[in-house]
C-alpha cells in the first residue's frame, strides 16, 4: 500500500456509508471538508471529504483515485461535518444524501465556492479604432465596441451583454480576433452586509419579559430555553434584545422561522430594530443568491442569519445564538428524503457549539413542555399579553342550533357586522381550501375519487377544475355525474366558496383571500399580507396561511369555521395540533388597544376539548395531553421511529415491511414494540399502495441500536427494489 492516506469520502447515493478513495495525482492537497469529484460507478459524482484513513478494507488495487479535489480549502468546517454525521446517525440517513441536503445546490453539483463572474470590456485599441470605418464592415461588432465603450473601464458581465444585445456573441468572436474586446475574470461580489440605522426604539420591557431577558442572559453557554408566552405576550421582543447582547460580541445568530414569505413582518422588525439587513436562506431565492448568503453565514460576514428549516446546515463562522421561532411549526420537519426535524437539530448544534438555544411558541410541543418538566430544559413563560392588549374571549356558536349556510351561521354573519360597523377587521378561518372538499351526484349519489389516492377530489369552481389535494391531479369540473348523467352537487365548503358567501353577504367589505391557492403568483402572499395589515382588507379568509405570527393591527374578530375537523382525530396528536391552530389563529385577534373576540363554530359544543380550551387554554390542553400519553405510552413518554414503504403493488409494499419485521423478531429485542406492518392511513397515494411498520420504545437508544443494524440489512434486501422505502425517526405525521 502506498503512503497517500485513504480518503472517506461522501458521496450522494442512498447506501449508508462513505467511500474510500486515493487523493488525485495532482492538484491542492485533499483537506477533510473539501469536496472532490470520484468516479462512481460508471459516472463522475461530487463527494465531501469526511476523513484521512491509514488503510481501507477494499483491496489496495481496487481503490479508485478522484478525479480533482474541487476546493482549495474546506468549506465545511468540523462543526459542520459534526452535524452532518449527527443528522445521519440520527435519522439513520445516508450520509451522502445528508451532505448534499446541506449544501447549497451549486456547490452540491460541484461549482466553485466563489463564483466568477466574466466580464467583456473594450481594448485601447478599441479606444482608438475608427468606429464609422468598422461600421460599414462589421455593423453587429461596432453595435457591441459602442455598449462597452459606453460602460467605460468596467466593461458588462456577460449575462448583461446577453440582456442588452441577444446575439452579442457572434460579433465578439470578431473584435477579439481584432483585438477589440477581452474579456476579464472576476469574483462575483460578496455579501454586503447593509447596517441600516435602526427605525424603532426598543418598547420597555414589562415585568415578565424582563425576568425572561434575564434568565437567557445568565448565560452564553449551551442552554435549551422555552420560551412559552401567549400570542403578542413580547417573545420577540425578548429575542431581539438577546440577539442584540450577542451581535454586539461580535457573534453570529441564526433565526429559523417556519416559512419566511409568511413572515415578512417579522424580518423587517429584525431590520429595522437589530438595524442589520439579515442573510436570507429560503427556497424562494435563485441559486446563486442562496449561494452569497451561505457564504456569508460561513465566512462570518453574515452576523443575522435567517432561514428556515434547510439553513440549520448553514456553516457559521462564529456562532452565538440559535434562535427557533414558532417551535411548534410542522414545517420544521421535512417530510420526504432525509426526514429530519430543524428544530431538533438546532438543539444539537447549539449543544455541540455550546451556545444557547431559545425555542418560542405560544403553544409548545408536547414534547418541549416535557423537557422542561425533566429540568432538561429551561421554561420561562410569558403568561399575558405585552402592553395594553388583552387576549381574546373565545366564544363557541352550536351549528346544530343555529346552521350554517354556505358557512356562515346567523350569530357569525351578526358578529361580522357588528366588527366591521366599528372599524375593525374579521378574519374567517378554515383549514380547506378550494369551494367544496366533496362533488356528490344528486342522482346516484356517486362521489367524484381520485384514480391515484384513496381521497375525493376537491371542487375549485373559479378554475373550473376538480383537484386531488395529495397528489395533484387535475380533472374538468362537469355538471353532470360522469356515471348517471343527472347534476352534480358540491358538498361542504373550503376557502373559495366561503369568499363566495361572504361577498354576498357583506356586498361593501373588501375580501381578501389568502391561501395556497390565491397566493400562487410571485409576490401575490407578500401583497396579500401587506394589504391585511394595513387594515386595507376588511374580511380575511384563509387557511393557516393567516395565522402564522401574523399582526394585524386592526382585526378584532377571528371566526372558526368548522373547527371540528380534528376533535375526533385518530392520530394520537390530534387534540395537541387542533389546540394549537386555534389558539395560534385566535392569537391574531385584538393585538392592539381594542378587545378581541373569537368566535368558534362546532356540532359539538358539549365536548370536553371545548370547556378545557375555553377556561384552561393551552395550557390546560397540554398539561391533559401529557398526562394520557403518560398512561398510553405516546411520546413524549416513549420514542417512535415509522418505517414506510411504497409500491404499485400492495402486496409488494407490505412484503418489504414483513422482512423488516421478521429481522426485528430474530433480535428479540425486549422493550422495543413493533406495530404492523399495516396499511397507511391513506393506503393509496399517487398510484402507489402505502404500508408502514411502527417501531416504539421508551429507551430511545434501544431504538437507534435496532434501527442501525436494520438500515444496512435493508439496503442488501432484494424486496427493496420493488418498493421506495424510508426510515422516519420522530415522525410528527402518521401517514
Ligand atoms: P409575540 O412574539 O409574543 O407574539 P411580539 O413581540 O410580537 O409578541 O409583541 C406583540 C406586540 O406587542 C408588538 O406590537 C410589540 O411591539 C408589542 N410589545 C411587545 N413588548 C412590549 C412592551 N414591553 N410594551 C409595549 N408593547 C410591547
Ligand atoms: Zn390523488
Amino acid at each position: 500500500m502506498s503512503d497517500s492516506p485513504i480518503l472517506k469520502v461522501a458521496v450522494n447515493v442512498p447506501l449508508s456509508r462513505e467511500f474510500d478513495y486515493l487523493p488525485p495525482q495532482k492538484g491542492p492537497e485533499p483537506l477533510v471538508g473539501c469536496r472532490v469529484q470520484v468516479p462512481f460507478g460508471h459516472r463522475q459524482q461530487v463527494g465531501v471529504i469526511m476523513g484521512h484513513s491509514g488503510d481501507s478494507a477494499v483491496p489496495a488495487a481496487k481503490v479508485k483515485r478522484c478525479t480533482e479535489v474541487l476546493d482549495s480549502t474546506a468549506i465545511l468546517s468540523a462543526a459542520d461535518l459534526w452535524l452532518i454525521r449527527f443528522t445521519s446517525s440520527y435519522y439513520h440517513h445516508p450520509i451522502g444524501e445528508v451532505v448534499a441536503a446541506a449544501l447549497p445546490s451549486p456547490l452540491r453539483h460541484g461549482k466553485p465556492l466563489h463564483s466568477t463572474i466574466i466580464k467583456v470590456v473594450a481594448t485601447d485599441l478599441a479606444k482608438r479604432t475608427d468606429i464609422v470605418a468598422l461600421a460599414r464592415r462589421a455593423p453587429k461588432q461596432v453595435e457591441l465596441l459602442e455598449a462597452l465603450l459606453d460602460a467605460g473601464d468596467d466593461g458588462l458581465d456577460t449575462d448583461l451583454m446577453t440582456e442588452i444585445l441577444p446575439a452579442w456573441r457572434r460579433a465578439a468572436k470578431g473584435a477579439a480576433n481584432k483585438g477589440l474586446i477581452e474579456t476579464l475574470e472576476t469574483r462575483a461580489d460578496d455579501f454586503d452586509e447593509c447596517l441600516v440605522t435602526p427605525r424603532s426604539a426598543a418598547p420597555k420591557l414589562n415585568a415578565d419579559q424582563q425576568q425572561a431577558l434575564f434568565v437567557l442572559r445568565n448565560r452564553d453557554q449551551f442552554g435549551a430555553y422555552l420560551l412559552d408566552g401567549v400570542t403578542g405576550s413580547g417573545k420577540t421582543e425578548v429575542y431581539l434584545q438577546r440577539a442584540q447582547d450577542i451581535l454586539k460580541q461580535g457573534r453570529q445568530v441564526l433565526i429559523l422561522v417556519p416559512e419566511i414569505g409568511l413572515t415578512p413582518q417579522l424580518v423587517a422588525r429584525l431590520r429595522d430594530r437589530l438595524g442589520i439587513e439579515p442573510a436570507l436562506l429560503h427556497s424562494g431565492l435563485t441559486d446563486s443568491a442562496r449561494l452569497t448568503a451561505w457564504r456569508a453565514a460561513r465566512s462570518g460576514a453574515a452576523h443575522l442569519v435567517v432561514g428556515t428549516r434547510s439553513a440549520i446546515f448553514t456553516p457559521l463562522k462564529n456562532p452565538g445564538l440559535i434562535i427557533v421561532d414558532e417551535e411548534h411549526d410542522q414545517s420544521f420537519k421535512q417530510q420526504e428524503g432525509l426526514r429530519y426535524s430543524a428544530r431538533d437539530l438546532a438543539i444539537a448544534k447549539a449543544k455541540h457549539l455550546d451556545i444557547p438555544v431559545v425555542l418560542g411558541s405560544a403553544t409548545p410541543t408536547l414534547e418541549m413542555l416535557q423537557h422542561c418538566r425533566d429540568g432538561a430544559y429551561e421554561h420561562i413563560v410569558l403568561p399575558a399579553r405585552a402592553g395594553a392588549a388583552i387576549p381574546p374571549a373565545l366564544r363557541l356558536i352550536d351549528t346544530v342550533r343555529t346552521p350554517a349556510s354556505d358557512g356562515i351561521s346567523e350569530p357569525l354573519a351578526e358578529a361580522i357586522h357588528k366588527h366591521l360597523d366599528s372599524g375593525g377587521q374579521v378574519l374567517i378561518f378554515l383549514n380547506r381550501r378550494g369551494f367544496a372538499p366533496t362533488l356528490i351526484c344528486n342522482g346516484c349519489g356517486h362521489i367524484a375519487g381520485c384514480e391515484r389516492c384513496d381521497s375525493r377530489l376537491t371542487v375549485h369552481a373559479g378554475s373550473r377544475q376538480l383537484r386531488c389535494h395529495h397528489c395533484g391531479v387535475c380533472r374538468q369540473l362537469n355538471e353532470h355525474c360522469g356515471e348517471c348523467g343527472e347534476v352534480v352537487k358540491p358538498l361542504g365548503e373550503g376557502t373559495e366558496r366561503l369568499e363566495d358567501s361572504l361577498t354576498c353577504r357583506f356586498p361593501d367589505a373588501v375580501i381578501s383571500r389568502i391561501d395556497s391557492d390565491s397566493t400562487q403568483r410571485k409576490g401575490a402572499m407578500h401583497k396579500a399580507l401587506e394589504s391585511a395589515a394595513r387594515g386595507h382588507a376588511n374580511i380575511l379568509v384563509g387557511t393557516q396561511m393567516l395565522s402564522k405570527g401574523h399582526h394585524f393591527p386592526k382585526l378584532t374578530l377571528v371566526g372558526i369555521v368548522n373547527a371540528d375537523q380534528g376533535l375526533f382525530g385518530t392520530d394520537f396528536r390530534s387534540a395537541e395540533r387542533m389546540a394549537q391552530s386555534i389558539i395560534q389563529v385566535a392569537g391574531r385577534a385584538g393585538r392592539e388597544s381594542r378587545a378581541g373576540e373569537v368566535l368558534i363554530q362546532t356540532a359539538f359544543p358539549d365536548n370536553e376539548f371545548w370547556k378545557t380550551l375555553i377556561e384552561g387554554g393551552y395550557r390546560k390542553i397540554s398539561d391533559g395531553a401529557l398526562a394520557e400519553r403518560e398512561i398510553t405510552r405516546w411520546p413524549p413518554f416513549t420514542r417512535l421511529a415509522l418505517l414506510r414503504s411504497a409500491a404499485h403493488r400492495k402486496s409488494d409494499a407490505h412484503r418489504f415491511l414483513e422482512v423488516a419485521r421478521r429481522h426485528l423478531a430474530e433480535k428479540g429485542v425486549q422493550s422495543l414494540r413493533v406495530l404492523g406492518p399495516v396499511d397507511a392511513p391513506m393506503a393509496r397515494k399517487a398510484g402507489r399502495y402505502r404500508a408502514q411498520l411502527l417501531l416504539q420504545s421508551s429507551d430511545r437508544s434501544i431504538l437507534h441500536q435496532v434501527l442501525g443494524e436494520l438500515r444496512p440489512l435493508l439496503e442488501n434486501e432484494p424486496s427493496a427494489r420493488k418498493v421506495r422505502w424510508s426510515i422516519d425517526v420522530d415522525p410528527v405525521e402518521l401517514f
